[in-house]
């Protein structure tokens, strides 16, 4: 999609920020600080934004992910984002297929994303 994915420290006082979507060059900034399977989820979370959400992306509405702000924001945009990076992370076509055979560690390291994340997938797709 020739989106660029750039790892940065952030300024003081954004430290709690795990990344966002910068619409006028193309770019993903993530906080190189984080560890990597948070990483991960934030540039498809922000990837989710730049498909899904473009002309939201380019107004003053629009606002950094924060790092506690992502699973519990009930903003309708950070949500469609979130299960866009979810879906994308963990397709439900692979799900089907793993989820009854190995424990949420697995999973976890099978599809490279949290426990959390995990959860949440076999939540939604399974309702438990
Ligand atoms: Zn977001």
């Amino acid at each position: 999609m020739g989106i660029e994915v750039v790892f940065v420290t952030f300024n003081k006082g954004f430290e709690n920020v795990s990344g966002f979507f910068d619409c006028e060059d193309n770019s993903i900034y993530v906080n190189q600080d984080e560890y990597p399977l948070r990483q991960t989820f934030t540039v498809a979370h922000e990837l989710g934004h730049s498909v899904l959400h473009a002309e939201w992306a380019r107004s003053a509405e629009y606002r950094m992910l924060m790092r506690d702000g992502d699973y519990t924001g009930n903003e309708p945009h950070e949500k469609e984002a979130n299960a866009f990076a979810a879906n994308l992370l963990v397709p439900r076509f692979m799900l089907d297929r793993y989820w009854n055979s190995m424990p949420l560690e697995g999973l976890s390291r099978l599809f490279a994303v949290s426990v959390p994340v995990i959860k949440n997938r076999l939540a939604f797709e399974y309702g438990i």
